[in-house]
């Protein structure tokens, strides 16, 4: 490595700086239509089709605000712990791309609709700038290879999506903090139903400003813009990748300039795309067509009834109020849908942590192997949590509801159903168990003699035949007491 002794590795010269990291998250919110018209904002449709003057920027277009888009943001900044301003300015920021027809994007500029939040990290809080609304550009598509044969096209579908950029403090040191920062932003927003976070379809994307400087300084380093951060992979590898960059320019004599960089997830690189624009390039200045956006307290209030327990507080909760360990009240707060099918599981059984267990073990693998979402489970939260409530009872063998269990996800039928038809059903009526019992005794005579002789291990065994010969449908706590007395 240039100029860098050699005595000294990478890591070591990495252990020297600490990483300073901010991310700019851009999620698109799940309304029916776009930001300032009434077109469709459906994925996947003809290109071109979604389209109308306003998206299409087309001269004397006037744009409208959606209100819902606006319920939406306020919601996710609520979610976000932030304070929403009861007045906020939409701003044109002017730019030239081909694929934004307006020649400017509506963003909003020094009075965004919402400030001063934080997300919680593993005890750590990371502070969140501001929360604003903007509109989504079109899209550009390259094709071929050759210069001969090579072509861009526009697809303006996209155009006026309404999104909101959240704006983190520069607060989080690793790729890991960072990691766990957009784990949770992603789960609070899909949460509280503000937007499905779909990376794939780009419904949240992701940049992020990476600076480095000696441990224990306090100036600020210069920082880069790293784009193209689509997915949680990417990020940790491309905020690595320019952390190693930067701190290996610094210590070769060299200098970090301030510029975007895009990551290439083919190579794992960062690659210089231009020197950074500042604000002042945009030249924003207030929407004319657009009034200042109120929002009065009424209507923060309306939306803040709305609003689901949020994760973190669910979380708590269920450790709480249930008991369940912290990983398992993770686990059953990463989706909405999952907390609400373990809370039903654990109303109708009485029994939390066992149906915690069953959530987590018995129906997530099924789940797993058959590839389904737990909205799509065949075994519902009622007939899972009466199956819970039967082992609690002492009406099914362990064993036995694991059977059922797995004939309940293949038909969806209730465990009662199933046990009906098959004339399944834990013995535990003592004559009839007696009577299996003596049968097991008769037939081993050897290990009986060896547990009589003072060989104890034995009676796992004699236990495990008695289990057998009921077809794993005698209770086996009745099994070892009465084994024993036989015995
Ligand atoms: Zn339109």
């Amino acid at each position: 490595m240039k100029g860098m002794s050699a005595s000294l590795t990478l890591a070591d010269a990495i252990a020297k700086y600490e990483p300073v990291i901010g991310l700019e998250v851009h999620v698109q919110l799940a309304t029916r239509t776009k930001i300032f018209c009434g077109c469709p904002t459906s994925f996947g449709a003809e290109p071109n089709s979604n389209v109308c003057p306003v998206c299409l920027g087309l001269p004397g277009a006037l744009p409208v605000l959606n209100r819902q888009a606006v319920d939406l943001a306020i919601e996710a900044a609520l979610a976000l712990n932030c304070a929403v301003n009861p007045r906020s300015i939409f701003a044109r920021k002017n730019y030239f791309y081909p694929d934004l027809p307006k020649g400017y994007q509506i963003s909003q500029y020094d009075q965004p609709l919402a400030e001063h939040g934080y997300i919680d990290i593993g005890g750590k809080r990371i502070g969140i700038t501001r929360v604003h609304m903007e509109d989504d550009a079109g899209k550009s598509i390259h094709d071929g290879f050759r210069d001969s044969d090579r072509y861009s096209y526009i697809d303006l579908n996209r155009s006026g999506t309404p999104l909101i950029e959240i704006v983190s403090e520069p607060d989080m040191r690793s790729s890991d903090e960072a990691h766990a920062y957009l784990t949770e932003l992603k789960q609070v927003l899909q949460y509280v139903g503000v937007s499905t976070c779909d990376m794939e379809k780009g419904h949240l994307r992701c940049d992020a400003n990476v600076s480095v400087r000696l441990r224990g300084a306090e100036k600020l380093g210069t920082k880069a813009e790293v784009k193209n951060l689509n997915s949680f992979r990417f990020l940790k590898l491309a905020l690595d990748h320019e952390i190693e960059r930067q701190v290996e320019l610094i210590e070769g004599g060299g200098r970090v300039i301030q510029e975007t960089r895009l990551f290439n997830s083919d190579t794992g690189e960062t690659v210089g795309m231009r020197s950074k624009e500042h604000a002042h390039d945009y030249r924003y200045f207030p929407e004319p067509d657009l009034a200042p956006l109120r929002v009065s307290e009424a209507w923060l209030s309306q939306v803040r009834a709305r609003m689901p327990e949020l994760p973190a507080a669910r979380r708590r909760r269920f450790i709480e109020s249930y008991g369940l360990r912290e990983y398992d009240a993770e686990v059953l707060t990463s989706t909405r849908e999952v907390s609400d099918y373990f809370e039903k599981v654990a109303s109708v059984s009485g029994d939390p942590r066992s149906a915690a267990n069953w959530v987590m073990g018995d129906l997530a693998a099924l789940l797993k192997e058959a590839g389904k979402e737990i909205v799509e489970s065949p075994v519902s939260a009622e007939n899972l949590g009466a199956l819970v409530a039967m082992i609690a009872q002492g009406k099914l063998s362990g064993k036995l509801a694991k059977e059922i269990f797995r004939k309940m996800f293949s038909t969806g039928e209730a465990a009662q159903t199933i046990m009906d038809r098959e004339g399944l059903a834990t013995i535990s009526d003592e004559g009839a168990l007696a009577k299996i019992i003596d049968e097991v005794i008769a037939a081993n005579p050897k290990q009986v003699e060896q547990y009589r002789g003072g060989k104890a291990t034995v009676l796992g065994f004699l236990v495990g035949q008695v289990m057998k010969a009921s077809r794993g449908q005698a209770d086996p706590a009745a099994v070892n007491r009465m084994l024993k007395e036989k015995l």
